[in-house]
C-alpha cells in the first residue's frame, strides 16, 4: 500500500481524484479530506514533482486547520503535475482544463499556492465562479499585501503573555524568513511594542541590537535587495538567526528548520510558528522541557485561510482582519489551556482540539 494511504482514518479522506486530459497534458491529483463542516478550502500547487502522499497528507493538514480555526469549511488540497514557470498563455490554458475538470466537484474551493498565485485563481474562477485569492479587482482581499498571516501571529502571541513568561512591550524579536509572513508578523509584533532585533532570508541574517528599521527593511526586501545587504545593520551568515538571543522566534520560512540537531541553540522564551511545521516534533518536545513556549502553527498562521474565507462570503478587508484577530487569539488560548490542564505540549492539545472538531461536524452530518 502506497504511503498515501497512510492517513486514511476515520476523518477522511473522503474523496481522491486523479484528472488527465491527453489534449492539455493535464495531470493532477485532488484530495477531498473532510467536508464535514462544509465544502473544503485548500490551495491548489503546481511543481514537477508532486505526489499523492504530499497532497493528501497536506489536504488533512487543511482539515485540522480549518476545523481549529472554527470555520465553515472542510480541508482538500490538490496538485497539478507541471513546471509553474512555463509561458503564461501555457500556464493559463493548463489552469483553464483543471478548472473544467473539477467543475462539477463542487465540495472544493481551490486557492492560491506554491507556483500558482491570484492571477490563476482568476482563471478558474472565470471558468467555474468557485475560487478564493482572487485580485482586488474580483472581489479578493490580498491575503499576503495585507500581511493577514502576520497580523493572526502577532495578535496570538499577545494572547500568548497571560501564558507565558514574557511581555510584548519591549520583546526582542527575530524573524527567520523574512517574506510575505515574516516581514508583517515583525511590523505588527512592532506596533505592540516589540522591537525586531534579526530578521533572515535564504541568503543571510541581519542584525542589530537596539532594532532594526522595520519599514526601511521592508521597501528594501521589496525591491529585491537581500535583507543582509540593508546597512543598517550587522551582516551574518544565513542560519545565525537561530542563535540570536531573544524573547520571541518567529520561524516563517521552511519546514524542520528546527530539530533535534540545532534545537539547543535557540534562545526563546516563545516561538511564534508562521511557517508550517518549522520544529520537528521531537524538537518541541524538547523546547517544552527547556521551559519554551512553542505556539504551534496551525493556530497562528491561521490568518490566510480566515481571510479566503471571508473573502469567499463576499467580507472586507476590515471584516478578515477583524475574524482573524477573535478566531487566533480565542484558540490560541483555549489551545494552551488545555496544554496546562491535560499537561501535554501545545500541539497535542491542538490537534485534539481539531480532531473534536471534525468530529463534532460529522455528527451533523446526514449518513447515506
Ligand atoms: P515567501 O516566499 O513570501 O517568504 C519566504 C521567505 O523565507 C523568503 O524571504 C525566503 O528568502 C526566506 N527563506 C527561504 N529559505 C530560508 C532559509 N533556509 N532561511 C531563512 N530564510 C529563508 O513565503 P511566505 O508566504 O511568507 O510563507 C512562508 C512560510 O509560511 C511557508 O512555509 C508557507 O507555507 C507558510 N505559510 C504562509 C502563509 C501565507 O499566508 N503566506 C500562511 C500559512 C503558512
Amino acid at each position: 500500500m502506497s504511503d498515501a494511504f497512510a492517513i486514511v482514518d476515520e476523518l477522511g479522506p473522503e474523496k481522491v481524484l486523479y484528472l488527465h486530459d491527453p489534449g492539455t497534458q493535464l495531470r493532477a491529483i485532488v484530495v477531498i479530506d473532510n467536508v464535514a463542516a462544509g465544502p473544503a478550502i485548500g490551495g491548489t500547487r503546481m511543481a514537477p514533482d508532486v505526489s499523492l502522499a504530499e497532497c493528501a497528507r497536506l489536504a488533512r493538514a487543511m482539515t485540522l486547520k480549518n476545523a481549529a480555526a472554527g470555520l465553515a469549511h472542510g480541508g482538500a488540497k490538490a496538485v497539478i503535475f507541471a513546471d509553474p514557470r512555463m509561458p503564461t498563455a501555457d500556464k493559463e490554458r493548463l489552469m483553464r482544463a483543471y478548472a473544467y475538470a473539477i467543475r462539477e466537484v463542487t465540495d472544493y474551493i481551490p486557492g492560491p499556492d506554491m507556483g500558482t498565485n491570484e492571477t490563476a485563481m482568476a482563471w478558474v474562477h472565470d471558468m467555474i465562479h468557485r475560487s478564493v485569492g482572487l485580485p482586488r479587482e474580483l472581489g479578493g482581499i490580498p491575503l499576503d499585501e495585507i500581511g493577514a498571516t502576520g497580523y493572526g501571529l502577532a495578535a496570538a502571541v499577545e494572547a500568548a503573555q497571560r501564558h507565558g513568561d514574557f511581555q510584548l512591550a519591549g520583546a526582542r524579536i527575530a524573524v527567520q524568513g523574512f517574506g510575505a509572513v515574516g516581514m508583517h508578523a515583525a511590523r505588527y509584533l512592532a506596533q505592540r511594542g516589540a522591537v525586531l532585533v534579526a530578521a533572515s532570508d535564504s541568503a543571510g541574517t541581519l542584525y542589530r541590537t537596539d532594532g532594526l528599521d522595520i519599514e526601511a527593511l521592508i521597501a528594501w526586501k521589496r525591491s529585491g535587495r537581500p535583507v543582509a545587504e540593508f546597512a543598517d545593520g550587522e551582516a551574518r551568515e544565513r542560519d545565525a538567526i537561530i542563535d540570536v538571543a531573544c524573547d520571541v522566534w518567529v520561524p516563517a520560512a521552511r519546514p524542520d528548520v528546527i530539530h533535534e540537531g540545532n534545537q539547543d541553540r535557540l534562545q526563546a522564551r516563545v516561538v511564534a510558528e508562521g511557517a508550517n511545521i518549522p520544529v520537528t516534533e521531537a524538537a518541541e518536545h524538547r523546547l517544552a522541557q527547556r521551559g519554551v513556549l512553542v505556539l504551534p502553527d496551525f493556530i497562528v498562521n491561521a490568518g490566510g485561510v480566515i481571510c479566503a474565507a471571508v473573502e469567499y462570503r463576499g467580507g472586507s478587508e476590515n471584516d478578515a482582519l477583524s475574524r482573524i484577530d477573535e478566531k487566533v487569539r480565542h484558540n490560541l488560548d483555549e489551545v494552551l489551556s488545555r496544554a496546562k490542564a491535560d499537561d501535554v505540549i501545545p500541539r497535542t492539545a491542538a490537534v485534539a482540539m481539531a480532531h473534536e472538531r471534525v468530529r463534532t461536524a460529522m455528527r451533523f452530518r446526514r449518513r447515506g
